[in-house]
């Protein structure tokens, strides 16, 4: 009895768990609506993804994951203005790259046009679409609005003969564009407005970039997008909130064109963050006024700019299950991605020395000429990382503030008089320092205890702090790039007159920075944590074995609270 308790305790808590489009699908396959999970994440190739649709590429793989399903990647290239080659490729990298695996589950919508076709040629002849010559403008007008019902197009009541006549012209060649469209015959008094008589097929004079100049007609979103579900035996079909109006008109489509256990259509909020910026509008005028370096600038959030900053796919996975799903919109906090990202470089990375605002300290009595080589373990809370080897000698680099002539109450580091622990090496006594005519610190000097070296056992006295450092002759010298938010939403996005109100701090270049000489081995997209400085990637686009350049991914600290 007690474990048979235990299995339905458990299986309860799993219920309770659920989000509700799981839920959804518990329901469906439980009435036997459907006997199997397929899901799709369907990006139109126009433009780069970002951090919201890694959420719909996770969650509707995660999903057919869950329930053992099929995941598929449809290029939803329908219209033909607007799509380009490059997208698709940056795409499928990103999809990749987050580890949706879609193996060889690609599909293009372009490639259903004949079905498409014939979906329309089958509702004309049920009577249920009519080719219409009223101007969009007049289309328009008869629509009428949340208030007033629509007027019926005075063409709704062609035969049927004639409308496949007509629309067989349309795919002939015979109409300008906007001559003539089809729509759907369904109800001008709708309360709904999607379902007043919709558009479904255009006439454009456009090439495709898959299928060339073989089409003059192209359908419209709402009718292609179902058929397009539905030939892929898609089953839920999972689609951001702005839809939850047209999900009468998919309905319509896919009972009206008749497809057997056809699919159906689940709403959720779209992921906002703040202080970043998602919009392609005002993406394209950063990179047009060189305000950013391209679409992977790492100050933005597109997928490709997250991983050239140093995002995981882990831990972006980490940050969209903390996000969950909902019907509501609400802002997700920048700092939680941040929490993400460290949570998961925290054990898995090395930790290494790097200054990023040197100042020489000299070890007045360790003998001229004389190094070592110091071992260092790579992570203290994760020993599996091993040890390396760390150069050092008589000059280091140390931070410049880590140095201070007088001190404030509470400073721990160095000070003259004050004796500090060099980070696995030995304590060193600060005797003083020498500047220049206007008063600037030029070195710090010192003396070190040979009895003191980390790792000896020495317990004769303690020091409160402890200072990192990179030994001068063996030091790489590398540019790093340090990030802030590009806006800030509590100052306001928006200037008056509807630009960007920039933070012009958002990029702060460091060129010289002095690092142990392993981390100038890094490869691109390597990521290191560099002590009490941060986690660091290798930059991708600019960042060569004679001038390496660092990216900071993310401070070590911060004030983020993880949500209860
Ligand atoms: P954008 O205009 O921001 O590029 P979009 O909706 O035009 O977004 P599509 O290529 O049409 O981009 O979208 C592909 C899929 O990604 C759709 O299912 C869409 O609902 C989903 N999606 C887009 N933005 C978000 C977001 N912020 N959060 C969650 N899902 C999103
Ligand atoms: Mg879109």
């Amino acid at each position: 009895m007690a474990d048979r308790d235990t299995v339905m305790e458990t299986e309860e808590k799993e219920v309770v768990s659920r989000n509700f489009i799981e839920q959804e699908i518990d329901k469906d396959l439980a009435e036997g609506v459907y006997n199997h999970v397929q899901t799709r994440f369907p990006p139109e190739p126009n433009g780069y993804l970002h951090i919201g649709h890694a959420k719909s590429i996770l969650l509707n793989y995660g999903l057919a994951q869950k329930y053992g399903g099929k995941f598929n990647l449809r290029f939803d290239d329908t219209n033909p203005t607007k799509e380009k080659t490059e997208f698709v490729e940056s795409i499928m990298d990103d999809v990749k790259w987050l580890g949706a695996d879609f193996e060889d589950r690609l599909f293009f919508a372009s490639n259903y046009f004949d079905q498409m076709y014939q979906c329309a040629v089958f509702l004309i002849k049920k009577g249920k679409a009519f080719v219409c010559d009223l101007t969009a403008d007049q289309i328009r007008e008869y629509r009428g609005d949340f208030t007033t019902p629509g007027k019926e197009s005075p063409y709704r009541n062609r035969s049927v003969e004639e409308n496949l006549a007509l629309f067989e012209e349309m795919k002939e060649g015979k109409y300008r564009d906007g001559e003539k469209v089809l729509r759907a015959k369904i109800d001008m008094a709708s309360p709904n407005i999607n379902m007043r008589d919709p558009v479904i097929y255009r006439v454009a004079r456009m090439s495709h970039h898959n299928t060339g100049d073989k089409w003059c007609i192209y359908p419209m979103y709402d009718f292609a997008h179902p058929i397009e579900d539905a030939i892929e035996h898609i089953t839920h079909s999972i689609c951001t909130l702005e839809f939850e109006d047209h999900r009468p008109l998919y309905d319509w489509v896919v009972k009206e064109c008749e497809f057997e256990n056809p699919p159906r259509q689940i709403e959720f909020a779209k992921l906002y963050l703040t202080n970043v910026i998602t919009g392609k509008r005002y993406i394209k005028k950063l990179v047009e006024d060189k305000i950013v370096d391209g679409w992977d600038d790492p100050r933005l959030v597109s997928i490709a700019a997250l991983r050239r900053r140093g995002y995981t796919p882990e831990a972006i996975k980490m940050f969209v299950e903390m996000v969950g799903v909902s019907k509501a919109n609400s802002s997700v906090d920048y700092a939680m991605l941040e929490y993400c990202i460290r949570e998961d470089l925290k054990l898995k990375k090395p930790r290494m020395m790097a200054i990023l605002n040197p100042v020489k300290l000299v070890i007045d009595n360790y003998p001229e000429g004389q190094a070592e080589m110091l071992d260092v373990p790579n992570n203290l809370e994760n020993p599996g990382l091993g040890d390396r080897k760390v150069p050092f000698g008589r000059e280091l680099y140390i931070e410049r503030e880590d140095f201070m002539e007088e001190p404030p109450k509470k400073y721990f580091r160095m000070f003259p008089g004050n004796e500090v622990r060099l980070m696995g090496a030995y304590f060193v006594k600060c005797t003083g320092c020498e500047k220049d005519a206007d008063g600037n610190i030029t070195v710090v000097h010192g003396t070190y205890d040979p009895e003191t070296k980390s790792g000896s056992g020495f317990e004769g006295r303690k020091v409160k702090g402890t200072i990192h450092w990179v030994a001068v002759p063996t030091a790489r010298q590398v540019e790093c790039r340090l990030y802030e938010n590009i806006v800030d939403e509590e100052k306001g996005k928006l200037n008056e007159d509807g630009s960007l109100n920039l933070n012009p701090h958002s990029l702060v270049v460091l060129k010289e920075c002095y690092v142990e000489p392993a981390l100038a081995e890094g490869k691109a997209y390597d990521s290191y944590q560099f002590v009490r400085n941060g986690f660091f990637c290798v930059d991708c686009k600019d960042s060569t074995p004679e001038n390496p350049v660092f990216n900071r991914i993310v401070s070590l600290k911060s004030s983020f609270k993880l949500p209860k």
